[in-house]
């Protein structure tokens, strides 16, 4: 069934790395955008990328999700259809030293976010969960139906939201679909937008690429000795275009679906293949031509050695899967990183 291409959809978070890609899908696909953002890990020059690579003008609103004035004032404004909900802090290790920002930030501005979709009628959301709210297992792959058993107070947020969003569905129609996403990688080709951590990155891939770029000296490698072929920890690495390609397959699907029904589903985001960090390290330098010094460092607290999903409910139930190789992710990414050394503050 075709989507009305008048509908339009607020993306909290919109700024950041993943919504900004969904941002320039969302627009290229006919939807309106409004993007509610606080700019705390983002920067604005990525929504005029957005709107150059795109053509399209967006509605931005700078503003932080626990302001509910601000969100009702949103909501009267824009006829909003449904909501993709990018905006939590996301630093792991953060999380751990300090909690109670994760959770005021992540859970209370989700709270506020329901409420104020609730008292307006808007009760269709996509939401960024991840591969995190699911209990280490050596059993791989993971499937939607996987212990959950989030190790870290990042996760716990993640694993609260949706338990809240399932017990909402319990008690009034809203339609939900959870993001389970395993590790998105890559950047639009046109290398305007990407990711740009602030600071020391966490994640493996922007590590990579700044060492490939000279940005940085040398990447860690927490630990080689886990039961992997080559002992380093293995990912399901997927490029960030096919990751918003399966919010607007699950964004069409929340659409068909009769207001009065409610409907709260799990689905991984993931390729099903894993690549171990040091296979990820040699990929990135044949894709470069650059040399990415590399150092045997001790395990991360709270890394498992392998995860990687089994997405097939996607597959079958959102006509989804993911496209790109390892190829595409890692020449992508060496784009954004060489054409913006320092991110958007290049
Ligand atoms: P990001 O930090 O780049 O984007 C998040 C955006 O939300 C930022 O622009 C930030 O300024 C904004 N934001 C945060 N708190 C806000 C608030 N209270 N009010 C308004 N805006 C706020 O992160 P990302 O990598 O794009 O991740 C997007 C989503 O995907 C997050 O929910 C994250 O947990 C989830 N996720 C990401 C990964 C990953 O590896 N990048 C993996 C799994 C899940
Ligand atoms: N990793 C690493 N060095 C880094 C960052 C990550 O060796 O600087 C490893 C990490 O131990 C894990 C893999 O890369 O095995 C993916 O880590 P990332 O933080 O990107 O994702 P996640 O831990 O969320 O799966």
């Amino acid at each position: 069934m075709d989507i009305a291409v008048t509908e339009t959809i607020l993306v909290t978070g919109g700024a950041g790395y993943i919504g900004s890609h969904a941002c320039v899908a969302l627009l290229i696909a006919g939807f309106e955008v409004v993007v509610l953002d606080n700019f705390s890990n983002s920067h604005p020059l990525a929504l005029e990328r957005v709107q150059k690579i795109t053509g399209r003008t967006l509605v931005f609103q700078q503003g932080d999700l626990r302001d509910h004035t601000m969100l009702d004032q949103l909501f009267h404004a824009h006829r909003i259809s449904a909501v993709m909900h990018f905006a939590v802090l996301k630093a792991v290790g953060e999380s751990c030293s300090n909690p109670l920002a994760y959770y005021d930030n992540n859970v209370v501005g989700t709270i506020h976010l329901l409420q104020v979709m609730q008292a307006h009628a808007v009760q269709r959301l996509i939401f960024s969960s991840s591969a995190t709210v699911y209990r280490p297992s050596a059993v791989m792959p993971l499937d939607e139906n996987a212990a959950l058993g989030a190790t870290n107070p990042y996760g716990q947020t993640k694993q609260m939201i949706e338990q809240m969003l399932m017990d909402c569905c319990a008690s009034a129609p809203w339609q939900v679909a959870l993001l389970r996403y395993f590790n998105p990688v890559g950047a639009h080709e046109s290398g305007l937008i990407g990711e740009d951590p602030a600071g020391i990155p966490n994640n493996l891939l922007p590590y990579v690429a700044q060492v490939a770029a000279g940005v940085r000296e040398v990447l860690p490698v927490f630990g080689n000795d886990y039961n992997t072929p080559d002992g380093t920890g293995v990912r399901d690495f997927i490029h960030v275009q096919d990751l918003v390609a399966g919010h607007l397959a699950a964004l069409r699907l929340l659409l068909t679906k009769d207001k009065q029904q409610a409907f709260c589903r799990p689905y991984n985001l993931g390729t099903g293949n894993g690549y171990s960090v040091l296979e990820m390290v040699q990929a990135f330098e044949r894709i470069s031509g650059k040399s990415v010094r590399y150092r045997i460092m001790p395990r991360r607290d709270g890394d498992v050695a392998a995860c990687w999903a089994n997405a097939q409910r996607a597959q079958q139930e959102l006509s989804w899967v993911a496209e790109k190789n390892l190829d595409a992710m890692l020449a992508d990414s060496w784009r954004w990183q060489s054409n913006n050394p320092q991110g958007y503050r290049s």
